[in-house]
């Protein structure tokens, strides 16, 4: 027998009524179309951008996509790592965090400490419920009993509506992260939100990316003191232990490893 279930499928959004705004690429003007000449293209630049360096990376996007070039941010390392990039490269170009309403204090603070570094304003963006509505409606925290749930409804719909008229977004991953994403390309399609997504540091490893914030005295987030090596909202997130996997301490214990942003599924 079918069983049915209400939690989304962490797939490709797309509108189910003409009413419904187009995501990412589409919804600009002029909308960028995935056709397969367009995907081709996105390979050439791949290839030849992946011997680059992060800053070449980030220039190119900025020439090609420019205004509708953004970036999303949990302030972790590499995030504030590209964010003291573009402020060099384009500290015009957006930057926004998905404030679910579970990060962690310190998480937050850090958007004051970019702005009185940078002079860039990083700005929240919201879900549609707060935490106290979410949780009254659906008779408490999901974070525990449905983690796909709760990270659908508080980031990825979230970012789509964020990166509505948007060609192309920057990414902080690293291919060394996780098995899940050995695979990222430097530049490639993002099927679920519908634009060019570039990942500068993609080449990069954990110890270039703290050599950097330590040369720069780039800002970061004083929980990674305390073993958090990976941090997203604070009940889902753990400090890992000596000879953990740097995201272990995400959705710990669960077979949860990405909140859906990142899926490895999700790029051509
Ligand atoms: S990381 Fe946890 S608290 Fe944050 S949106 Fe996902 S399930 Fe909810």
């Amino acid at each position: 027998m079918a069983i049915e279930t209400t939690t989304p499928q962490l797939s490709v959004l797309r509108p189910d009524s003409p009413q419904e705004p187009l995501p990412g690429a589409l919804a600009a003007d002029p909308p960028l179309q995935p056709t397969e000449s367009f995907l081709a293209e996105l390979r050439c630049h791949d290839e030849r951008l992946d011997g680059a360096t992060p800053q070449e990376i980030l220039q190119w996007a900025v020439e090609e996509y420019a205004p509708r070039f953004t970036m999303a941010t949990a302030f972790g390392p590499e995030g504030m790592t590209i964010i003291h990039m573009l402020a060099e490269v384009a500290p015009e170009t957006p930057i926004f965090n998905l404030e679910t309403g579970y990060q962690f204090k310190e998480t937050l603070e850090l958007r004051e400490r970019v702005k009185q570094r940078y002079g860039i304003e990083v700005q929240f963006k919201y879900p549609e419920q707060t935490v106290a509505a979410y949780e009254a409606t659906h008779g408490g925290p999901l974070y525990n009993s449905d983690s796909n749930r709760c990270c659908f409804d508080r980031k990825i719909k979230v970012l789509q509506k964020a990166a509505c008229g948007m060609h192309a977004w920057a990414s902080a991953i690293r291919r060394d992260q996780s098995p899940d994403r050995a695979k990222t390309p430097i530049v490639g399609w993002d099927k679920k939100f519908q634009l060019v997504k570039i990942s500068p540091l993609a080449n990069w490893s954990k110890s270039d990316v703290w050599k950097l914030i330590s040369d720069q005295d780039i800002p970061y987030n004083p929980l990674h003191d305390q073993g958090y090596t990976s941090i997203g909202c604070a009940p889902c997130t753990r400090a890992v232990l000596f000879g953990e996997d740097e995201r272990a301490g995400r959705w710990s214990g669960t077979q949860k490893t990405e909140c859906g942003l990142h899926s490895l599924d999700n790029e051509d």
